[in-house]
């Protein structure tokens, strides 16, 4: 790690050997239970971080209820204005957070980067989003009436992640919710702790810099106990939750009992179409990069790839070709393509899922296997495969968290491509590469895919901020980042104005006294 000037970033992001993991701000709560991140990387013991007692979540949550009834009257667009110096600071501390979010995580530090360039676009987005939080105005069919709508803040808003975009997917709600108005707690996962208190410090010195209250900003952090804290919690109107659809299931049903609101980010089973008029070299780049790109624990990483039948050997045979280049290690050293699996029960899946694929009469391509001596101490590498199935296998309907690729025939038409695709619970992403225009717009069109992202010569992964980000089905139907997200942040008001001296009322219903 020293070689990779890890010291030098954990000391620039203001992170020690042991940590508080409960803040409103600058100021932090006190705990004695802590827990221990080690980097998947190499092993080592990162740092500890410490997890949120109940009576420290009660103090947080005074806190953000005191600050929401100053924040929400700060105008939008000042509230803008923090943002804007927010992502000025995370414009300062790209390198390191980028280096810290590979090193906790274990992605390559390019895609660390990236991931830190997303909340910075995030950022610049919601400043200007921050003067235009438009209503509609409709015309009344009552004369000398005004009517109109408008959107007002929220309240407390829990952010729930996982720890596959360990900074990133936080900015996504935070730098909405700030400008909405909104007020954030947030507890990250447990496997990723020290991203989650480098960005409380980035913000902390903002909100200082800027007199403004505790309570703007908050972090909590402990596993799904912790989590319950505010799931279950009525002061909490809106919990964004972004994990697996087993966790979603959870909090969905725990905040609608008490009928909050939840915007559910969770897993996904995208896949390529790969058609006969496809650009075999395109496809081949997207396809590794999608299935290996993050060791294959992207959200929107490609698990099936669906090949017509007559381009099917010219695929796989490319494709084969393409993951004998591969080259696995270290993701702080950019030469390496693929890093480690989180950790060691990931390393576990991905075993059985390989062990189930062949069992369920699968057929392996490219062999996987963990990898073991210099270099791969911590035991989370992992070589990854491909095999031959069928889309109705248990395992391929499963989304497993590793790179593992299962290669699909159709035969005939786009159509039936479209419904293998479809044919699955989870609706995140999808793809097709083809130059044909027809199979492009029915991939498109209402019968086509089904999911939230559906892109035409791309890959399942790698989405911009401008665009609503989110999936279907079992992925859960939330909506974050671009479009018109932001609505989920805020509580809509429909105002009609009377400027006259009768009372007319809906409907020409007559009441007279
Ligand atoms: P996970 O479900 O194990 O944990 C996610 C978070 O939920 C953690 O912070 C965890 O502590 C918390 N949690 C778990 N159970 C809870 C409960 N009952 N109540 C409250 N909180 C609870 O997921 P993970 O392993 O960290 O992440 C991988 C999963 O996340 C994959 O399925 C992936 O597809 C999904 N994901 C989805 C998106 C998206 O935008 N759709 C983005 C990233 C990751």
């Amino acid at each position: 790690a020293k070689e990779f000037g890890i010291n030098t970033a954990l000391e620039a992001l203001g992170l020690n050997k042991k940590n508080e993991g409960t803040s409103t701000g600058s100021k932090s709560i006190k705990s004695s239970e802590f827990i221990t991140s080690y980097s998947p990387v190499d092993g080592a013991v990162i740092g500890e971080v410490s997890v949120t007692t109940k009576d420290a979540y009660e103090e947080v949550m005074s806190a953000a209820q005191i600050a929401y009834k100053e924040w929400r009257v700060i105008p939008a667009p000042q509230r803008g204005e923090i943002v804007r110096q927010f992502g000025e600071e995370l414009r300062r501390l790209k390198e390191p957070l980028g280096k810290l979010v590979s090193y906790e995580m274990g992605k390559s530090y390019q895609e660390g980067l990236g991931e830190v360039q997303e909340m910075i676009d995030i950022c610049d987005f919601a400043v200007g989003l921050s003067r235009q939080l438009h209503g509609l105005t409709m015309h009344s069919e009552r004369p000398g009436h005004r009517m109109y709508e408008q959107y007002h803040p929220l309240g407390i808003v829990g952010i729930i992640s996982a720890f596959n975009f360990p900074v990133a997917v936080w900015a996504w709600n935070t730098a909405l919710a700030w400008i909405c108005g909104d007020v954030c707690v947030w507890k990250p996962s447990e496997k990723t702790p020290l991203c989650g208190v480098a960005c409380q410090n980035i913000i902390a010195k903002v909100l200082k810099d800027n007199n403004l209250p505790e309570g703007i900003s908050c972090l909590i952090n402990g596993d799904y106990k912790v989590g319950e804290f505010m799931t279950t919690d009525k002061r909490v109107p809106l919990v964004s939750a972004t994990g697996s659809t087993r966790m979603g299931r959870i909090v969905a049903a725990t905040v609608g009992k008490r009928l909050g609101k939840s915007l559910l980010e969770l897993g996904g089973n995208n896949a390529i179409i790969v058609t006969p008029d496809a650009d075999v070299k395109m496809t081949v780049i997207g396809a590794v990069f999608g299935a290996v790109g993050t060791a294959g624990q992207r959200c929107t990483s490609t698990r099936r790839l669906i090949v017509h039948e007559s381009m099917y050997d010219t695929v796989k045979n490319a494709i084969v070709d393409a993951y004998q280049q591969l080259k696995i290690g270290n993701p702080l050293d950019e030469n390496n393509h693929v890093g480690p699996l989180i950790d060691t029960d990931a390393v576990a899946n991905y075993n059985k899922a390989l062990e189930d694929v062949v069992a369920q009469g699968g057929n392996i391509l490219v062999e996987g296997g963990v990898l073991t001596g210099a270099g791969y101490e911590s035991g989370c590498y992992v070589k990854p495969a491909i095999a031959e199935a069928s889309n109705n296998m248990e395992i391929v309907q499963h989304e497993t968290f590793a790179p593992v690729l299962y290669l699909l025939k159709y035969s005939g038409e786009v159509e039936n491509a479209i419904e293998l695709q479809n044919d699955v619970a989870q609706g995140l992403s999808s793809a097709i590469m083809t130059n044909n225009l027809r199979e492009a717009e029915r991939f498109l069109s209402h019968a086509g895919s089904d999911c939230g992202i559906a892109n035409v010569n791309i890959g399942t992964s790698g989405a911009e901020i401008g665009g609503a980000f989110g999936g279907e089905k079992d992925t859960g139907g939330g909506r974050e980042s671009g479009s018109d997200a932001w609505k989920v942040y805020m509580r809509r008001q429909t105002n009609t104005i009377n400027y006259t001296t009768e009372l007319p009322l809906a409907q020409g219903i007559k009441f007279d006294l």
